[in-house]
């Protein structure tokens, strides 16, 4: 489960801006997720929630943005959203296509603060952003 490692790099990340910040609590970490990094939301919950506990991050909440994969064709110049399986441009059928988007798996922001860490469970909220009207 490649989950447990990408979370522990999130939290080792947030854990250092949090002390780098003089912090000694984080509150909320959000995170983007590409559809491309095939990460499963609820093993990054699970992760999550085995992860924080007698931490500073413990009962924060993790905020995932998943990221659609958009891709730019070469050819005709159209930007596309696609699932993994389909890059294909649908306007002209060509294949020399540029990701534009849908690899990420990146810290967005996190919010800390110096106050005692919080007791209690962690909270997970997937969000799915909407593609954009072409
Ligand atoms: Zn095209």
């Amino acid at each position: 489960m490649h989950e447990m490692g990408i979370t522990q790099s999130i939290l080792a990340a947030s854990f250092d801006a949090a002390h780098n910040a003089g912090a000694t609590r984080i509150t909320e970490i959000r995170i983007s997720v590409g559809e491309l990094t095939e990460t499963v939301d609820f093993a990054l919950q699970f992760a999550f929630e085995a992860l924080t506990p007698e931490t500073m991050a413990e009962g924060a909440t993790l905020v995932i943005r998943k990221v659609p994969a958009r891709s730019h064709c070469n050819s005709c110049g159209t930007d596309y959203y696609h699932d993994r399986f389909e890059m294909v441009c649908p306007n002209c059928g060509s294949l020399d296509v540029t990701l534009l988007q849908g690899r990420e798996l990146d810290i967005d922001s996190i919010e800390a603060d110096d106050e005692p860490p919080s007791k209690g469970p962690a909270t997970v909220i997937v969000t799915d952003e909407q593609p954009a009207e072409e």
